[in-house]
């Protein structure tokens, strides 16, 4: 048997674990075959790629846990064609899931090391991502409004900016608090109101507030 048989057999098993813990919606789980997790992990981790883990990157950042990417990305309602911001590329794994699920994603990280290493690592495997490097408080004015915004660490708060690039009628998924999170759904119903929807605690490392820091 090849390490890909095994790594595909894996990858089956992370889906049905995914369905068990609540994820159906199709286009995520969809994403979550077409998508391979190892690639964006060091090879030492190939092991563990389909388990549903969080995993430390080689930068000392965190990939997310499988069901945790899972569930934000269907919370998103993510359809065809949708723009997308993401804050906190990371491993780049979220911003591979939603775009195999049809969306324009626009990521930024405020690690340069990491913005430079999964900026080339989505060239290879999905170049209709668009990585900046920047300070996700500000989030990326250059390609608002956005329909979707998603944030992929801790938010001590909803960033102003944020709120002011999503689009009337998008929607923006959060986790807020400070040592844990709680995560939100915002849905901006009109230029200056929010309605939020509130779906349990999380863990996730925190949206560090001072410049994008370069290595
Ligand atoms: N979405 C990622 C998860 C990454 S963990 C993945 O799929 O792997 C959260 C990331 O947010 C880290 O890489 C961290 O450096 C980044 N981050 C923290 N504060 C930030 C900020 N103010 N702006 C942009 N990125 C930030």
């Amino acid at each position: 048997m090849t390490d890909d048989y095994l790594l595909l057999g894996a990858k089956k098993r992370l889906i049905e674990e995914l369905r068990r813990k609540g994820i159906d919606d199709e286009n995520v789980l969809e994403a979550f075959d077409k998508v391979e997790r190892h690639r964006f992990l060091e090879s030492f981790l190939w092991n563990r790629a389909y388990d549903d883990v969080a995993l430390k990157l080689l930068t000392g950042q965190t990939i997310s846990h499988p069901s945790t990417v899972a569930f934000q990305s269907q919370l998103l309602k993510i359809t065809k064609g949708l723009s997308v911001l993401e804050i906190g590329t990371g491993s780049g794994f979220q911003a591979a899931i939603l775009s195999a699920m049809g969306a324009h994603v626009y990521t930024v990280e405020r690690q340069e090391l990491l913005y430079k290493r999964t900026s080339k690592l989505l060239a290879e495997l999905d170049s209709r991502i668009v990585t900046c490097f920047g300070d996700g408080y500000k989030g990326l004015p250059r390609f608002a409004p956005y329909d979707r915004i998603i944030v992929t660490c801790g938010a001590p708060n909803v960033p102003e900016a944020l709120v002011l690039q999503l689009k009337v009628g998008g929607i923006m998924v959060i986790p807020v608090g400070d040592e844990s999170q709680t995560m939100k759904r915002f849905t901006k119903i009109d230029e200056n109101n929010l309605q939020e929807e509130v779906f349990g605690d999380f863990l996730f490392v925190p949206m560090l507030k001072n410049e994008a820091k370069r290595n």
